[in-house]
């Protein structure tokens, strides 16, 4: 892996679902990096296209979806030009993912054990049984549950339980990436607490990069390093985590509407104020800039010409607003 080329390159991707009224589209113009060792979270409304993203990355797209535009590449292959027999033998290896539901994503009719020792020999077939067996083990260790719970089938698990042998399953091959679709979104907020300290761990020892996807901001605020905001179908801002707050001026509107709805620990005074109105429907999308019927900046521009990308500081942001700012470059 080379140190500043990124683990993930999406560009310019859209992925549009066929319907009986044609074509829509739900992911649109999409650019997205991810570099080695990197923890990127990707947050924004259900329906925002964060799922059908993550499922194009991992070129498990179904229901008639399809990359339409653009291109994904993962450690500079691009995933769309691979062969099926290529692409069943990049996966997993390579990248890996982990679903919303740990109750859809394992067999209910396999132990754990068989479920994780099926993965590592499909993958690597000179691995014994034996040898993949004592992997298992230490995967189990890895995400802290004992060895003896490897002999149970799902149903005989807790979801806490299910969802860290669900990550076990994901890491197993030590993949360069791992999208994580809402990965604790099920969980009690305790559970949640410590599987999110033990992901933060491994991938702090395995060194791969993370794809985290959330609907919950100040979640993913404080896990991931840099955040992309998704709304309807397109990334409106990519900025350093740490850099993120309320300020008007300095973000996109829509990621400064998801700030203020966060209750905030620290702040003297607890105003929360959510955002006005709801997300589009994407087959019928708003002219202009999609957020426009719901911003309070919005002006005539907005809702006649589709925002461009403008670099500002470390962050991306496409808004009208930032095109006659000082200093703000087009990207
Ligand atoms: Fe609001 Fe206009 Fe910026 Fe869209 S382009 S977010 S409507 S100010």
């Amino acid at each position: 892996m080379v140190e500043d080329q990124p683990v993930l390159d999406v560009r310019n991707a859209s992925i549009a679902y066929q319907t009986a009224r044609g074509p829509v589209l739900a992911a649109r113009d999409v650019s997205l990096t991810v570099y080695p060792h990197e923890i990127v979270g990707l947050i924004g409304e259900s329906g925002s296209g964060k799922s059908t993203l993550a499922y194009g990355i991992m070129r498990l797209l179904k229901n008639g979806a399809r990359l339409v535009q653009g291109e994904i590449r993962i450690l500079g292959r691009d995933v769309y030009a691979m062969q099926k027999e290529e692409l069943r033998a990049f996966r997993w290896l390579h990248m890996s993912m982990v679903f919303q539901s740990a109750m859809n994503a394992l067999n209910p009719v396999l132990t754990i054990e068989d479920q994780i020792i099926d993965t590592l020999q499909s993958h690597q077939p000179q691995m014994t049984r034996r040898e993949a067996s004592l992997r298992a083990r230490e995967l189990a260790e890895m995400v802290r549950i004992d060895a003896s719970r490897l002999s149970a089938y799902p149903h005989e698990l807790s979801g806490g339980m299910r969802q860290r042998f669900v990550i076990a399953i994901a890491i197993a091959l030590e993949p360069a990436l791992v999208i994580m679709d809402e990965p604790t979104t099920a969980l009690d907020v305790v559970v949640q607490r410590s599987i999110l300290d033990q992901i933060r761990e491994i991938q702090k020892v395995k060194g791969f990069s993370i794809l985290f996807i959330s609907h919950d901001f100040s979640l993913v605020a404080e896990f991931a390093s840099r955040i992309a905001v998704m709304y309807a179908g397109r990334i409106v801002e990519v900025s350093a985590s740490g850099l993120l707050d309320g300020d008007s001026l300095k973000h996109h509107p829509y990621t400064v509407g998801l700030w203020n709805a966060i209750p905030q620990l620290r702040a003297r005074q607890l105003t929360l104020s959510g955002i006005p109105g709801s997300p589009p429907d994407i087959q019928n999308l708003p002219s202009g800039c999609a957020f426009h019927p719901r911003c309070t900046l919005a002006d005539d521009t907005c809702r006649t010409s589709v925002p461009d990308r403008w670099s500002r500081g470390k962050s991306v942001i496409e808004c009208h607003r930032f095109e006659v700012e000082e200093g703000a470059t087009h990207e």
